[in-house]
């Protein structure tokens, strides 16, 4: 299969929470990488996320489809645990009901957004927290957002604008998040908003990676080849150019699958961007993410190793004020004696003063 995010990295992952499970430390507790996506309104940022993750569920269309944040937590666990199926999807607001049908997640997911933010375009800042159950996915948090708009329509306060751009710079501030920066490629990259905000939230590009959407639909005479090498917007990170499905492939429903394939046939038949082969495609954009993941993981490993070492002292603190260290089974049996003993002299004490009370009486 095509890698996915974060699926080189799960053997590894897997390995060091093994590791770590022994000690009674969760990886999960200490680093999670955070993805987040944006860009202007109906860019692709949804179209994108869900190509990463290899699975149809997100809500997608030419109009306002995201309308609140999405947190969605990825949990790695291992297969065949006698569960109906391996992979499901859990919402914070129904717990303890398990969608193994993808589908339905997106029908649940504009049910909630509508809950909230009604039916008439309104955008919300509340989130909808799903969590995604599968033995291929590493454990990390994508987050879908709305996109920027200028124009308020529907219900939309007149400073829409001003408060999307919070609400995408609360979450991209973070040290922590990677941001995927969706420019479609059928407009100039010096106009995008997502560059734009990006830059604003990290302005060393050291976590922002470019994703020009919309290749196929591009201007006839012109092609990316100038954005994807950087000489447009230059980012340190680059840029990876991609073919999502359009919204006529949405109508019909056709799958990641068949996407993946038109997108390769598409690269396949446009000599332009042989050169940048390595710049092309949603699987580059997949390897290219699990290496900043990597190195993600690799720079949190000396802090991972902090942590237990403090963990450890506070433990052996512990473990002093419960007295004597011990070790062999005859040592911690004598101790208990030792305590038995004690506790039925104190209850017999406390039971003669009683008796020495009744009879005062
Ligand atoms: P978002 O608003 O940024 O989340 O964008 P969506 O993922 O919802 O996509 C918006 C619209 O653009 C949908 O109709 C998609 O079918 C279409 N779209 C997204 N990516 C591409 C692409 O690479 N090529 C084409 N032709 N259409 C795309
Ligand atoms: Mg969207």
């Amino acid at each position: 299969p095509p890698p996915t995010i974060g699926s080189s990295l799960i053997p590894v992952i897997n390995k060091l929470q093994d590791i770590l499970a022994s000690s009674g430390t969760e990886l999960s507790d200490i680093s999670v990488p955070q993805v987040a996506v944006v860009g202007s309104q109906s860019s692709g940022k949804s179209s994108v996320l869900e190509a990463l993750v290899g699975r149809d569920f997100l809500p997608r269309g030419c109009d306002i489809c995201t309308r609140r944040p999405l947190v969605l937590m990825l949990e790695n666990r291992p297969p065949n645990s006698g569960d109906e199926s391996s992979e499901w999807g859990e919402f914070r607001h129904l717990p303890g009901r398990r969608f193994y049908d993808f589908s339905q997640i997106r029908r649940e997911i504009q049910a909630e957004t509508e809950r909230e933010a009604g039916c008439n375009k309104g955008v919300s800042e509340s989130q909808i927290r799903l969590k995604i159950y599968s033995p291929n996915v590493l454990n990390m948090t994508l987050i879908d957002l709305p996109g920027i708009t200028k124009v308020p329509v529907g219900d939309q306060p007149s400073d829409i604008e001003a408060r999307i751009r919070k609400m995408l710079m609360a979450y991209i501030t973070n040290e922590n998040c990677i941001i995927l920066a969706v420019s479609p490629a059928n407009s100039d990259l010096a106009t995008s908003d997502a560059l734009q905000i990006a830059k604003l939230a990290d302005p060393t590009g050291s976590r922002t990676v470019g994703v020009i959407t919309k290749l196929d639909i591009m201007d006839r005479g012109t092609n990316a080849c100038n954005f994807l090498l950087g000489r447009v917007v230059p980012l340190k990170l680059g840029y990876v150019g991609v073919v999502n499905r359009c919204q006529e492939d949405i109508n019909k429903n056709r799958s990641i699958q068949e996407a993946l394939a038109y997108e390769e046939r598409f690269f396949h038949d446009h000599p332009v961007y042989n050169g940048v082969s390595d710049r092309c495609g949603i699987p580059q954009l997949a390897n290219k993410l699990n290496q900043i993941l990597e190195q993600h993981i690799r720079r949190d490993l000396p802090h991972l190793k902090a942590e237990l070492n403090s963990r450890m002292r506070a433990v052996m603190k512990e473990l002093q004020m419960y007295g004597k260290v011990v070790e062999s089974k005859a040592e911690q049996g004598a101790i208990l004696l030792d305590i038995l003993r004690r506790y039925c002299d104190d209850f017999s004490a406390m039971v003669d003063g009683k008796s020495q009370d009744m009879s005062t009486k």
